[in-house]
């Protein structure tokens, strides 16, 4: 459907680019779509095509397209400072401000914050940050890190290893010492006749008879979203992280909550732990910091473990870590203004006013009979597509079923993402009620017609 001249865009892009996390069959079938600008959630195409993108770019636009408090924000910093690592000893202003924000905005009452590029450096910091606290208290053998079935934490090698994806077996992953616990997804995990509350139970008793068998000695961590995102949007049944983090405190497990989706408003609650209501000892934070407007992504370490670590650090006199773009001037002052706007210039109340319409939406299509759960929390929701109701059973897989629908909705001018055999929805915060409604319309059009193909 796109110009697949040889000089299009299209052609040149498919000419020039390794592409990533694409399904190629679809790019190859369809061409690939090369775009130019935004404005508001909607993105425009070198074709001048408008498309409303409802993943927010990746889950992190989540003030639109064109913010101009943003780009202004950027501009000026680009001016004043356009770039500084902070390590040494040195570090640029707006990084001293943005970390003093980060500590109050966090649910920690004090702490300290490390910044990378990227949520996958954030998890792979955390990581290596664990190893050298046990390292330095002694606990040498402390090194396993323990995270879910089909959670997301990133590409590099630790952060894949985290992530319990099975694609990560065509690169020879996870590492050794990386366990993955059952997802905690009742509608397709629970058992016949298992309450809600027991399906906690029991993923809280896996956790306890993971530690027990590997060792509580050999546990450096437990790493977990809020609500799982790249998983499909999966909220935590009744009670998990109350149970999970009973376990955790009786072996003295620090708990991570990776909030690089949920952090910043996503579920209505600026962070996902108070979603949840609980406490972790540090938050991974990226994507929504910035808006999206530069890639940047921050540790949040709460008190005990802020303390910890410094010990450890003190001892050597050193972390002995740190990327070049670290703390960089440009992102920290575009992220103060973000979270400025997040927290002051309504954006988080947007999300709690029109969450009653999403749902609205969300449990309207859920009564469609290929349409097995929809499931989600805030302005994050995933439609999860069944050949039968009833039985639960999954399309088969040849059919691409999520593929078809989310490549339909783009022939409508809809942008949103297929993940297993569910549809994600992930709209900015800036979403106003026609766009809302345009955007339900286009899918539900779009699942009519696939499903009318296909069921
Ligand atoms: C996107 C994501 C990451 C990885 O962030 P990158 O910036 O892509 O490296 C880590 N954790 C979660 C929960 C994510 O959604």
């Amino acid at each position: 459907m796109n110009d697949d001249t040889p000089n299009s865009w299209e052609a040149r892009a498919d000419a020039s680019s390794f592409y990533g996390f694409t399904d190629l069959p679809t790019v190859n079938e369809r061409g690939s779509t090369v775009l130019t600008h935004g404005k508001g959630p909607y993105v425009f195409d070198v074709h001048g095509r408008q498309y409303l993108d409802a993943n927010s770019g990746l889950w992190n636009m989540v003030a639109g397209f064109d913010h101009s408090g943003l780009a202004q924000a950027a501009k000026d910093q680009f001016d004043r400072f356009p770039g500084y690592h902070s390590l040494f000893g040195r570090q640029s202003d707006q990084t001293v401000m943005l970390s003093e924000k980060l500590v109050e905005v966090s649910p920690f009452e004090r702490g300290k914050v490390f910044y990378t590029n990227s949520g996958s450096e954030a998890n792979d910091t955390m990581v290596k940050m664990l190893w050298f606290l046990h390292g330095a208290e002694g606990n040498t053998t402390k090194r396993k890190i323990i995270t879910r079935k089909n959670a997301y934490h990133g590409v590099t090698a630790v952060a894949a290893s985290m992530t319990g994806k099975p694609y990560n077996s065509v690169f020879g992953l996870p590492l050794d010492g990386f366990l993955h616990l059952t997802c905690p997804h009742y509608w397709r995990e629970g058992r016949d006749g298992e309450t809600e509350a027991e399906f906690t139970q029991r993923l809280a008793q896996e956790l306890e008879d993971m530690i027990a068998s590997e060792g509580p000695d050999t546990i450096a961590g437990f790493f977990a979203e809020p609500v799982l995102g790249a998983g499909g949007v999966i909220t935590p049944p009744v009670g998990y992280f109350q149970a999970i983090q009973a376990v955790l405190k009786k072996y003295g497990i620090p708990m991570i909550s990776d909030e690089v989706i949920t952090g910043f408003g996503r579920t209505g609650s600026l962070w996902g732990c108070q979603a949840y209501d609980f406490m972790p000892d540090a938050i991974i934070s990226s994507k929504n910091l910035t808006a999206g407007y530069f890639p940047m992504g921050a540790i949040l370490l709460g008190p005990a473990l802020s303390d910890r670590l410094q010990d450890a650090a003190d001892a050597i006199e050193e972390f002995p870590h740190g990327f070049t773009a670290s703390g960089h001037p440009v992102g920290c002052a575009i992220a103060l203004k973000s979270i400025d706007i997040i927290m002051n210039e309504g954006l988080i109340e947007n999300v709690n006013e029109m969450s009653p319409r999403f749902w609205d939406h969300m449990n309207r299509l859920a009564q469609n009979p290929n349409i097995g759960e929809a499931r989600g929390i805030g302005l994050m929701g995933a439609l999860e597509a069944v050949q039968d109701k009833a039985t639960k059973t999954p399309f088969a897989g040849d059919l691409s079923i999520s593929e078809a629908i989310a490549n339909t909705c783009t022939d409508h001018g809809l942008i949103c993402r297929p993940l297993g055999q569910a549809i994600v929805l992930c709209p900015p915060f800036i979403l106003n009620n026609a766009q809302m409604d345009e955007m339900f319309d286009k899918l539900e059009t779009s699942l009519n017609k696939v499903f009318a193909k296909f069921a």
